[in-house]
């Protein structure tokens, strides 16, 4: 159960009951039949042909662009429609390879991609909008994570015009099966991340272009590549935006990003809670229910309180953003506080359910594992905490 509060537009709520129409149709059937095979091998590789269909379904019915501006086919929907949608796939528990095929997440369109240029909505955005094609965001390196300044992937301009690009990028989520990435390169060692970093559209069957690695992570489903330019020639009208300001088209995205990551912090906490209620209504020890002993109702307060918490500041902040707030702190907040509090709400959700909750069966400790990189990606909690005080005007 959860407390309203907060006034949703009735079109917000409509689109919601669509979405958990599909999600109960179409979407739990898919995942109920490769069930098995994620018990079996610990991933859901060999449904990537599922995932497919799935995609151009949900980009059919009209989820997948639900974000995107309606002159490129979007809905142009809210913050605040995008957070409560997401939360409601996120708290129905699909695995995340499932919850990616609705909703892209830095592998299909994204606002970033409203600096293409005619040709390039055609060859590039169009596929991705129709879920026919997907795409990586490769700006993070070795070197240069938290501080992307750093990077070392060099673009030199050739005689012919078009651009050499070398270097290697890491944990590029998608980066195994994208058609083309998006990647970030210095165009200008003096300036760097004043107008010397350049942002690439660049196929991945260009000559020179290859997926060294797949990087194995905690997650059975996460898990993203390494990638090696060797002297890939990119033509110069794949350059996204203006030369030099590649980062001003990265942050494009990032207070919605950041804004769609809170929402499904916030879903999946309801899902762990919801879960911990279930269990704790049921499961007898010493003759009465569990939920009937003081400490295991402690968990689950803590757990309630916190995601009514949670819920209320992710919701305001993007109503906020949608009033015309900056975005900066308010998209840094949300998902810094719903991020962190879904790790003590699965921590809680799994004690409760004793031995039960750490058994792979009960699919609780997958999420877990998952729901722990919400905390690295798209801004570390770190990162987050020195945005917001920068924004409180403490001193640098
Ligand atoms: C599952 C997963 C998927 C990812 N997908 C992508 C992707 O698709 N594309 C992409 O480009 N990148 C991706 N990343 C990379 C991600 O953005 C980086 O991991 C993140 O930016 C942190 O960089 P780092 O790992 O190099 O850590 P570092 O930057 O080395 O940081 C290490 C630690 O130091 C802290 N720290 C660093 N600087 C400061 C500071 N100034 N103040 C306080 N603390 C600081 C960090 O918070 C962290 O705790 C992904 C990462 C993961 C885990």
């Amino acid at each position: 159960m959860t407390v309203p509060l907060f006034d949703i537009p009735e079109e917000i709520l409509e689109l919601r009951g669509s979405l958990r129409q599909y999600v109960d149709r179409e979407v739990r059937p898919t995942e109920e039949s490769h069930a098995h095979e994620i018990q079996e091998t610990g991933t859901f590789d060999g449904a990537k042909e599922e995932r497919l269909k799935l995609r151009k379904r949900s980009a059919e019915l009209g989820f997948w662009g639900l974000h995107m501006p309606e002159e490129v086919g979007g809905a142009d929907l809210s913050y605040l429609g995008q957070v409560v949608l997401h939360e409601e796939v996120a708290r129905t528990g699909l695995i995340l390879a499932q919850f990616e095929s609705i909703f892209p997440v830095v592998t299909g369109p994204t606002p970033i991609y409203m600096d293409c240029t005619e040709e390039q909505r055609d060859k590039y955005l169009s596929p991705l909008m129709s879920g026919d094609k997907v795409t990586c965001f490769a700006l993070t390196e070795p070197e240069a994570g938290s501080d992307a300044t750093r990077i070392r992937t060099r673009a030199v301009k050739g005689s012919n015009g078009s651009w050499v690009l070398s270097g290697r990028k890491h944990f590029i989520t998608g980066g195994e099966s994208a058609d083309f990435a998006l990647v970030f390169a210095v165009t200008d060692p003096e300036k760097r991340a004043r107008g010397g970093i350049t942002a690439f559209l660049v196929d991945a069957d260009m000559p020179g272009y290859s997926v060294t690695r797949i990087q194995h992570t905690m997650s059975p489903y996460q898990n993203p590549a390494e990638l090696t330019f060797e002297d890939v020639e990119v033509p110069e009208e794949n350059v996204l935006g203006k030369e030099g300001f590649g980062f001003y088209s990265a942050v494009k995205g990032i207070n919605g990003a950041r804004l769609q990551i809170a929402a499904t912090a916030l879903g999946l906490a309801q899902f762990f809670l919801d879960r911990a209620l279930e269990y704790a209504k049921s499961r007898v020890a010493f003759e009465r229910p569990i939920g009937a002993n003081q400490y295991v109702q402690g968990m689950l307060v803590d757990s309630f309180a916190e995601v009514e918490q949670a819920r209320l500041l992710v919701y305001s902040m993007a109503d906020a953003i949608d009033g015309g707030a900056d975005g900066r702190r308010e998209a840094a907040l949300a998902k810094l506080v719903a991020t962190e509090m879904v790790g003590r709400v699965a921590d809680r959700s799994i004690q409760v359910h004793g031995g039960n909750g750490y058994m792979t069966e009960l699919g609780l400790e997958s999420w877990y594992r998952d729901v722990r990189a919400m905390r690295l990606y798209e801004g570390t909690s770190e990162i987050l905490r020195t945005n917001v005080a920068k924004s409180l005007g403490l001193p640098e």
